[in-house]
């Protein structure tokens, strides 16, 4: 019990008011505080959140991302495009094995050119992916997100709360922020989406992903592929210059054991896996192992919450496509708000966020049972999948069309794409 003369404490500061607050400036949130800045304009008050921001959240990033046609159109009507063009580089073509390792050759049941061919939206020569570092797709994002204005606070957000027509954050360092809309874009282990109690449906794939980068002594002519081993797929993306990031899949516990060994076993096991088609080859970075799931948010939205990116969804990296839905939600959350606010609307009304929730989950379940079936379909051992998957493939590469449709579909450009995604402005 307090001293009867004790002052009271002090009251908590008046929380920083903005229009829109995102938790997490990772490539999803910082490119969704782009789009709403060019939806908005230069009176919205957006802020970004992130207790990484004093090192760069992946700026450490190795990876690289297949940014498909969709994604790239969004990043150029937002002018971050030309800061990454010098390091994407375009997908060509892409081919895609199962032989096993010991074969002689190993002939391509399933083969892409990487142009997309489409009626309705079509730019003609236009790849439907380009492989772009993380690290130069943050740094670019960074810089253009100052140059726009947006309030960059390095802090974690600790709490959430909804109070009538805005929502209350907390931040790590004791701050506190009111907004109309909080975005939740703080990744796979979203601690918004705990917060907010929304709860995920998933499961681990006990396996990882070992990503580095290789240097090789042929050009690559911009070929990727995939090959798929009984572990899961070992996939060669090219990047500019005579070098690939390999995004190669194994159970946990021989990611781990790989990972222990001496450098010069290491690059046995990887060259085995890579050949030598390329000539010799060289490990450019420290390889690193992800470990992969599948999860997804039961809803994308709660009271003036909505969940962006990995926050809502996490899928294997067997396709490429995690980031570039994570960039679907931008474009679509992003039309829904400032359309919203077009009207005078309230950003963080029930309307608005139902509106992008429809326009999301559908799409993200899709993909979503899609690449879990192309995971369990080739990491296994069983000749009788291998003989219906190749039957099956091989129909597909009978198929032009089918072909087009498929590559239109990892490019994110038909169906119904938010207009960031067409390249068209807010
Ligand atoms: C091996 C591998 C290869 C991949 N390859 C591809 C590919 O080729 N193409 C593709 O499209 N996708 C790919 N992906 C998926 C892609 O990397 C992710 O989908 C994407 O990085 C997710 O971005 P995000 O911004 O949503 O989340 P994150 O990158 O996880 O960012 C979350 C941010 O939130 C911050 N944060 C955390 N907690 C808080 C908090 N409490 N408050 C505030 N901020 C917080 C973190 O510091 C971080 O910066 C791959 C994934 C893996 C594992």
């Amino acid at each position: 019990m307090p001293a009867p003369h004790a002052s009271p404490s002090p009251a908590p500061a008046a929380p920083r008011r903005v229009d829109i607050a995102i938790a997490g400036g990772g490539l999803g949130g910082l490119s969704l505080a782009l789009a709403l800045r060019h939806g908005l304009g230069a009176q919205a008050r957006i802020l970004v959140a992130d207790p990484h921001f004093a090192r760069g959240p992946a700026l450490g990033d190795t990876r690289a991302s297949a940014i498909a046609a969709g994604a790239r159109r969004l990043l150029e009507t937002l002018g971050v495009w030309p800061q990454v063009a010098a390091e994407a580089q375009p997908m060509l073509t892409m081919e895609i094995t199962d032989s096993r390792l010991g074969d002689v050759a190993r002939p391509a049941f399933l083969s892409f050119d990487g142009e997309i061919r489409s009626r309705d939206d079509a730019t003609p020569g236009e790849p439907f992916a380009h492989m772009v570092p993380n690290a130069a797709l943050q740094a670019a994002l960074t810089q253009a997100a100052e140059a726009a204005g947006i309030a960059m606070v390095n802090a974690g957000v600790t709490a959430l709360e909804s109070a009538g027509r805005s929502a209350r954050l907390t931040l790590d360092d004791g701050a506190a922020v009111a907004a109309e809309l909080v975005c939740a874009c703080d990744g796979g282990r979203s601690r918004l989406r705990s917060m907010a109690g929304i709860g995920t449906v998933g499961w681990p794939y006990g396996q990882s992903g070992i990503v580095l980068t290789v240097g090789h002594e042929r050009d690559h002519e911009g070929k990727a592929i995939e090959h798929f081993l009984p572990a899961g797929p070992f996939a060669v993306l090219p990047l500019t210059g005579r070098r690939c990031s390999i995004v190669w899949t194994e159970s946990t516990a021989a990611a781990r054991r790989l990972l222990e060994l001496p450098p010069v076993l290491f690059h046995d096991e990887l060259e085995q896996r890579f050949g030598l088609a390329l000539g010799a080859i060289e490990v450019l970075d420290t390889p690193r192992a992800f470990p992969l799931g599948f999860q997804m948010a039961r809803r994308f939205v709660g009271e003036r919450l909505a969940l962006v990116g990995d926050a809502a969804h996490t899928i294997h990296p067997i396709a490429g496509q995690g980031l570039n839905m994570g960039l679907r939600d931008v474009a679509a959350l992003a039309e829904a708000v400032t359309d919203a606010g077009r009207l005078g609307l309230d950003l963080g009304g029930v309307e608005v966020l139902e509106r992008y929730q429809r326009w999301r989950r559908f799409d993200t379940l899709t993909m979503g049972v899609a690449t879990d079936g192309l995971n369990r379909l080739f990491s296994n051992r069983s000749d009788v999948l291998r003989l219906l998957r190749d039957v099956g493939l091989g129909v597909v590469e009978r198929l032009p069309r089918l072909k087009d449709a498929f590559i239109r579909d990892a490019a994110g450009v038909g169906g119904q794409a938010p207009k960031l995604l067409r390249g068209q402005a807010l």
